[in-house]
């Protein structure tokens, strides 16, 4: 048996977080350590490691999750300026293998990112 992601736990609620959003297909809750005064994840309830393991038939479910980022976005204000990450792989900076969207706002966003 593959061992339950962190994310996994926090969506079955073994592990406490702050939600913001839930539907049947995903969750997105505050990031434990927030880099913006808006810092959220979306994830897919349906566990997929990362970006680059996902298949045709997750194409629905992959732009699901963005639309719902927008919407977290926009029910914490900050719908006009946010900034949506999706880290693939150890390689560029990918810590948790359970596919998900960070959500930023609420400080300047500069650009190249670290
Ligand atoms: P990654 O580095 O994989 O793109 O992002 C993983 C994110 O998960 C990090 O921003 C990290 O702060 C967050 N994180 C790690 N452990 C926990 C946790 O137990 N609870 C919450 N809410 N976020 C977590």
């Amino acid at each position: 048996m593959t061992q339950a992601t962190l994310f996994e736990r926090i969506i079955a609620r073994e592990i406490p977080a702050t939600i913001v959003f839930e539907d049947a297909q995903c969750l997105a809750f505050k990031d434990i350590n927030p880099q913006a005064p808006l810092h959220a994840l979306v994830v897919p309830k349906r566990p997929i490691p990362k970006v680059s393991d996902a298949v045709p038939s997750d194409a629905a479910l992959l732009g699901h999750l963005l639309l719902v980022a927008a919407q977290v976005a926009r029910d914490a204000g900050y719908g006009e300026a946010f900034r949506l990450a999706i880290n693939n792989g150890a390689g560029a900076g990918q810590t948790v293998f359970h596919l998900h969207v960070h959500v930023l706002a609420g400080r300047p966003l500069t650009w190249p990112p670290g």
